[in-house]
């Protein structure tokens, strides 16, 4: 399926058209996610579907239009406050195309929330910065994340083929405990500056080993893999594991 990421069990990074189905189909619980980082607004990536399923039925604010509601709403868990992080061109598809759903009036208990590259936002219980990726030409249009929570860092690094100078120094400012990062192109050897391939995601991983900023156990997972032009997960998972990698597939766990 499309690739989606939680971490514990409140933020979702990206919600695409598969997500809430794979979670449906594992038994993962959307109910407590209170944080939703975007990468991008492509749509394997983010979809309004899903997100407008939270909104509660219309209805006069009064006692018994809240009892018809609660019996025909659209949903019937109550939902904390999600607070939606993305660049300018995810706002565009989420808050300016469709307000409703972020401004209150739609009871989606929804807000959006823009970030900007290298401007770490700090929460009460997490810290992220958002990484400029180059991954269309429209500048700005990806970001990776640079996520810290009890006392771990992780990469999380996709949709991109690559980084500019100055985004590169920020990741190579830190440590990690964890890395997941796209590996679309598995063995093509075409060049892209979109995505990684096998040859960019192992140069990638020495530079950061180079660096300091992960050693030779530190988990690096690839993920966001095309199947066509990377071989099924029982091929690819051993070819990649002598190279350091795990590859990840639908319903993976980790633990950093
Ligand atoms: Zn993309
Ligand atoms: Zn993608």
């Amino acid at each position: 399926m499309n690739t989606g990421t939680m971490i514990d069990s409140d933020i979702l990074l990206d919600m695409n058209s598969c997500g809430f189905y794979t979670a449906a189909r594992l038994g993962v619980s959307l109910t407590g996610v209170t944080r939703l980082l975007v990468t991008h607004p492509h749509p394997d990536h983010l979809t309004i579907e899903p997100l407008a399923w939270r909104q509660e039925a219309a209805g006069a604010a009064d006692a018994a239009a809240d009892a018809q509601r609660a019996m025909i709403s659209p949903r019937f868990t109550r939902l904390p406050m999600l607070t939606v992080y993305g660049n300018r061109f995810a706002r565009e598809a989420l808050a300016d195309a469709h307000p409703a759903l972020f401004d209150g009036s739609a009871r989606a208990q929804m807000r959006f929330q823009e970030i900007r590259e290298g401007e770490r936002v700090e929460l009460d219980d997490l810290a992220f910065t958002p990484v400029r990726a180059n991954h269309t030409p429209q500048r700005g249009f990806a970001h990776s994340y640079i996520l810290e929570r009890g006392g771990k860092t992780l990469l999380y690094a996709l949709d991109t083929g690559g980084y500019d100078p100055d985004m590169l120094a920020l990741i190579l400012a830190r440590r990690y405990d964890g890395v997941v990062m796209e590996g679309t192109f598995g063995l093509s050897r075409a060049p892209s500056g979109d995505h990684m391939n096998r040859e960019k995601n192992a140069a990638f991983r020495n530079l950061l080993l180079e660096r300091g900023c992960i050693g030779a156990d530190t988990p690096f997972f690839l993920t966001h893999l095309c199947p066509h032009w990377t071989p099924p997960h029982d091929l690819y998972a051993p070819m990649m594991a002598k190279e350091g990698f795990t590859v990840a597939y639908d319903g993976m766990v980790a633990e950093i």
